[in-house]
């Protein structure tokens, strides 16, 4: 059976509360060989690290979500620091920029209320892309709304470390801006919605070795379980349909992916 990573999951979110075992059994059985449960906060990047300490498959990424950005400690750099030294903490993230939601839109928010935010987003992005250099890790990046100032943020660090921008839903030409500073991009179900079609042709654009495959569990269920609770499994439904616009088999899908992943990630296994 063609093997897959599932490079982005919330395993720590309370959705898998109840059957996280269960879930785990169904993704080995789907042949997913690693599951990388990221962090969104201190907390979180815990619980992802107890959860890769429990399951063998399971791998940690510690980081904190920019959207989260205003509860944030004053500086993050100390405390990433002590979590990244655990050996199945493969990387930093999810961290980055999203301006999806600003201030502003909420009654009563100001323009200088979008300031501070994106200036608190920027502060805390920088702090964790350092801290993952010192630590020899690379970066899994959240980006939405935000593309041009996430890349250019990381940009003056390429050739120090590389980030996988995740759920990634650019055109082509973004992608290879991507590329030309040596990271790379990772995609989700979405690439199985029939309304997915501009994913689609960013993917069929993308080389073979330059991209991995994600849930972003418990988000983004694939067809045919769009809408319902999405797990680390449907990597396979994924898997199927990327490969058809890859035009190439599921072997070759699992053997570029899997290199990939565990060449970003070298604590992968
Ligand atoms: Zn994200
Ligand atoms: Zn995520």
């Amino acid at each position: 059976m063609a093997t897959f990573y599932d490079t982005h999951a919330h395993l720590d979110y309370p959705d898998y509360q109840k059957d996280l075992p269960e879930v785990i059994a169904r993704a080995q059985a789907a042949g997913i060989a690693g599951i990388i449960s990221i962090g969104t906060s201190l907390a979180s990047s815990e619980r992802a690290i107890r959860l890769a300490g429990k399951f063998p498959i399971v791998f940690a990424a510690i980081g904190w979500h920019p959207a989260e950005a205003m509860k944030a400690p004053s500086g993050l750099r100390p405390a990433l620091r002590e979590l990244a030294k655990n050996p199945k903490v493969v990387a930093v993230g999810e961290i980055g920029l999203d301006y999806h939601h600003l201030p502003s839109e909420k009654p009563g928010g100001t323009a200088a209320d979008d300031a501070r935010y994106q200036q608190q987003q920027a502060e805390i992005f920088q702090q964790q892309i350092e801290v993952a250099i010192e630590a020899g890790l690379n970066c899994i990046i959240h980006q939405r709304d935000a593309f041009d100032d996430t890349l250019a943020q990381l940009k003056p660090f390429a050739g120090k470390v590389r980030g996988v921008f995740h759920c990634f839903g650019e055109n082509a030409d973004r992608m290879r801006r991507v590329l030309e500073i040596g990271s790379l991009v990772s995609f989700t179900g979405i690439v199985t919605f029939k309304n997915g079609q501009n994913v689609r042709d960013t993917l069929a654009a993308t080389p073979l070795d330059k991209f991995m495959l994600e849930t972003d569990c418990p988000y983004l269920a694939p067809v045919p379980y769009r809408g319902q609770r999405c797990e680390p499994a449907y990597v396979r439904e994924i898997s199927e349909v990327v490969a058809k616009v890859k035009g190439c088999l599921l072997d070759e899908l699992s053997a570029a992916t899997c290199n990939t992943a565990k060449e970003i990630f070298p604590k992968l296994r």
